[in-house]
């Protein structure tokens, strides 16, 4: 701990940590280093831990790093964070990331970017670019993220890290700020599968707390044998996207040909719904947000405006003031496409895709283990360099598939470009395979 405390002071100018729970942690490390004294510890003695600044933990601020949030203290903490701490695994910080988890490059969080620890000009992705660059940058062990669209798979390539997305509804989502209840997981971001599979095992499973988390068993994650032949589909329209950068192409390739030569059977099949992809995503994701956030009106939380006279000039004025310019494009935007003369064209519509979306995928998965596709069409990209919003949500081409349809898909470091910036590949399995999903990771690093 004090290690990691030390390194977090050293490196501050990567703005990766909103604040560091310096007394609760330090106390923390003191019980568990009784409990290993008398050899009573959990599985996750001393791994220190940092959260993703939208995860409740009792007694510490959260702000999703929004202002209108200010000041506000958790009640409770999350079932994850519950499940870390009785196996004794110590937390240390709250993470910087896009306001509400909005975002793709950490740009959006009220307060200010995080720098990507490989380049400190870049970004390091988002929205959970801190839990990245944390976990990258040796402040941490692991970091805690949530994944709506790729906001921990895509910053885990731009790190050169790794990130999981579980399976909807395999880790709860109670005391996880909510940006879009349906497509929203919480994962980890590690440096080794093997904690991956460890901390994953830990917080998933069943939770009364919250009716989306399956009571499907858990099992065990940890590693076991190496897998044998694999049956790998690689999606033709994402492989020969126009957007992917030739040193990615490259090396995707050249690892297809590694699996072929190894014996695995990797084949291309067609999944023609790119161009459908992100315009979906961001009908449905946007209309849940304009829900999810209605909570925050200068009343029941946070922020109040001091200038406001009466209710409705509270509601508006303390949201006008709390809230930053994506996280208010995103609930207009929400509004708009669940209105009354707009619903069907847009709402229905995208649910419609997100139906079709799902169901071609079953049909991949009734016929291979694995889908493997790039995470990133490209490395990371400077600060200040994509200001079109539009561009923006491109970023998220290859992740988005995985949270419209449910699947657990995971982000492992692929190479370098010779610029020296990390990328990684993308390997997507079928929903709670977790575990083959996980073996088949530590196989391929
Ligand atoms: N970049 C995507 C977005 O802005 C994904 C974010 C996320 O997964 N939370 O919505």
């Amino acid at each position: 701990v004090n290690t990691y405390l030390s390194e977090i002071e050293r490196r501050k100018e990567l703005n990766a940590f909103l604040e560091v729970f310096e007394d609760t942690v330090r106390e923390q490390a003191k019980r568990v280093d009784e409990k290993i004294k008398s050899g009573t510890q959990g599985r996750l003695a001393g791994m220190v831990i940092g959260l993703k600044d939208n995860i409740c933990f009792k007694g510490h601020k959260v702000s999703a790093s929004s202002k209108i949030l200010e000041g506000f203290e958790s009640l409770y903490s999350a079932t994850v964070v519950e499940r870390l701490l009785m196996e004794d695994a110590v937390i240390i910080g709250r993470l910087n990331c896009d306001e509400f988890a909005m975002g793709s490059s950490n740009e959006n969080s009220a307060f200010g970017p995080v720098k990507n620890v490989v380049n400190t000009s870049c970004v390091p992705g988002g929205s959970s670019g801190g839990s990245a660059v944390a976990v990258a940058a040796g402040l941490c062990t692991v970091a805690l993220g949530s994944d709506t669209g790729g906001s921990i798979r895509q910053p885990a390539s731009f790190t050169g890290t790794i990130g999981v997305k579980p399976t909807y509804g395999r880790v709860s989502r109670y005391g996880l700020i909510a940006y879009a209840s349906s497509f929203d997981q919480i994962g980890p971001f590690t440096n080794s599968v093997e904690d991956a599979a460890l901390v994953l095992e830990i917080i998933a499973g069943k939770d009364e707390y919250d009716t989306t988390a399956s009571s499907r068993p858990v099992g065990e994650y940890t590693l076991s044998d190496t897998p044998s032949s694999r049956k790998i589909a690689v999606i033709r329209e994402a492989a020969n996207h126009e957007g992917v950068n030739e040193e990615v192409r490259a090396k995707f390739e050249q690892l297809i040909q590694q699996l072929t030569d190894a014996g695995h059977q990797v084949e291309e099949v067609s999944f023609p719904y790119m161009d459908q992809m992100v315009p979906t995503y961001y009908v449905l994701t946007t209309a849940e947000a304009s829900s999810n956030l209605s909570r925050f009106d200068g009343v029941h939380y946070g922020h109040r405006s001091q200038v406001a006279e009466g209710v409705e000039q509270t509601y508006t004025k303390s949201r006008t003031e709390g809230f930053g310019p994506e996280v208010k494009r995103r609930i207009m935007a929400g509004t708009f496409v669940l209105s009354h003369g707009y619903y069907d064209a847009y709402y229905t519509k995208a649910q419609k895709v997100r139906r079709v979306l799902r169901d071609k995928t079953d049909e991949i998965f009734a016929d291979f283990d694995f889908v493997l596709l790039p995470t990133t069409p490209d490395s990371a990209f400077e600060l200040n360099a994509v200001s079109d919003p539009i561009q923006m949500y491109l970023q998220d081409i290859f992740t988005v598939h995985a949270n419209h349809t449910g699947n657990p898909a995971i982000s492992l470091p692929l190479g370098k470009k010779s610029d020296g910036m990390p990328f990684g590949i993308q390997l997507m399995a079928n929903h709670f395979e977790e575990k083959s999903l996980l073996e088949f990771s530590d196989y391929l690093m």
